[in-house]
């Protein structure tokens, strides 16, 4: 069957980080010349079809069942085991979400199919496919080759890939027969964990303003804010910001933090270290601006301003509200 993405549904639409699993899908079709198709799992899936088929994929396979109403690991890993023997997918690949973590390990134990948790990268070396992962606190970058004639099953951590690069078709659909008794669910399940409890969604800000401990103290604040303000943005900060109970702890970026991909992130008084940038890497564009002209922020920065936050940032404010 080739690739097979699992579509995460969340709040009523597909989930975003689905979308960029569907991208990444796609540059892994590109690259080993293999179709790709998406999987709608669910008790009633019909609200999210016709958006499924506008991707560029092969066909939209739908699989419902009323005991697929409320998620549930066994529920959910059931259905998944079972589309996979009947339509045996080189890769199954899906985002790396809190619902994938909790269920993905146990179709891959049901199936034998190996599981490449939380990917960043794919390439292809000598038709061979290599996907990449990040390890010890990402200092080390992995390559993993999945053997064996069972397929493997692939979740790529947030802002692998752009959502907004996913070409679009005109997906066929099918349907998929599954089976479930109740008995078969022994857990229930208690509601979605809230990346964000605050209610701000950092993972779908286009511009996001982002403080780091070179704002010096909690009194400076309000520079970003006016900023952020002016550029329709959200906040956000690296982690010293946070423990110094300057902002909440939603708005941390980095591995104990979010991820995030805006068009935009203006990193201010921020260093770069790995921590911070593996959860911001996938901006589109990156503003830095940072008093040492040797900051790691910098090799990462399409823009790299050299300076004094305090003098250039109310000014940059001023600028744009006057434009
Ligand atoms: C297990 C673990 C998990 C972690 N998780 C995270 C995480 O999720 N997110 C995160 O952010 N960090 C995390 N960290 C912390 C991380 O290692 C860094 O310590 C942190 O990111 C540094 O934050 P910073 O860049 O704001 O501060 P600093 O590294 O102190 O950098 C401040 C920067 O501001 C610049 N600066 C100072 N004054 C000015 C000025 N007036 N104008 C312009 N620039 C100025 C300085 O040149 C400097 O580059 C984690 C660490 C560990 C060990």
């Amino acid at each position: 069957m080739g690739i097979l993405v699992i579509l995460e549904q969340k709040e009523n639409s597909i989930h975003r980080m689905s979308l960029e699993a569907v991208a990444g899908a796609q540059d892994m079709s590109d690259k080993l010349n293999m179709e790709v198709s998406v999987l709608l799992m669910g008790a009633d899936v019909s609200p999210h079809v016709e958006k499924a088929q506008e991707l560029e994929i092969k066909e939209v396979v739908i699989a419902q069942h009323e005991l697929l109403n409320e998620y549930s690991c066994d529920g959910f890993s059931e259905a998944v085991r079972q589309v996979i023997e009947k339509e045996s997918p080189d890769y199954v690949v899906m985002a790396h979400t809190y619902m994938v973590r909790d269920f993905l390990p146990r179709v891959s134990a049901l199936t034998g199919a190996p599981f490449v948790p939380d990917v960043v990268s794919f390439q292809a070396i000598d038709g061979e496919p290599v996907f990449t992962k990040q390890m010890f606190n990402s200092k080390l970058g992995s390559d993993i080759i999945v053997n064996g004639s069972q397929g493997g099953l692939i979740s790529f951590q947030s802002a692998a890939y752009q959502a907004d690069s996913v070409r679009k078709g005109n997906a066929a659909v099918r349907d998929v027969d599954i089976s479930l008794v109740p008995d078969q669910i022994r857990s229930d399940s208690e509601a979605p964990f809230q990346e964000s409890s605050g209610g701000v969604d950092l993972t779908s800000a286009e511009v996001i303003v982002s403080i780091g401990r070179g704002i010096g103290e909690e009194s400076k604040m309000p520079i970003a804010e006016e900023l952020a303000s002016a550029l329709g943005a959200e906040i956000a900060a690296s982690r010293p910001v946070v423990d110094s109970g300057w902002l909440p702890s939603f708005r941390q970026i980095g591995s104990s933090g979010q991820n995030v991909s805006p068009k935009l992130y203006f990193a201010m008084g921020i260093s770069g270290a790995i921590q911070h940038v593996v959860g911001m890497k996938g901006s589109q564009n990156i503003i830095a601006i940072n008093k040492d002209p040797e900051a790691p922020i910098f090799e990462l920065a399409d823009y790299a301003v050299v300076g004094d936050l305090h003098e250039i940032v109310p000014k940059l404010a001023e600028e744009i509200r006057s434009s």
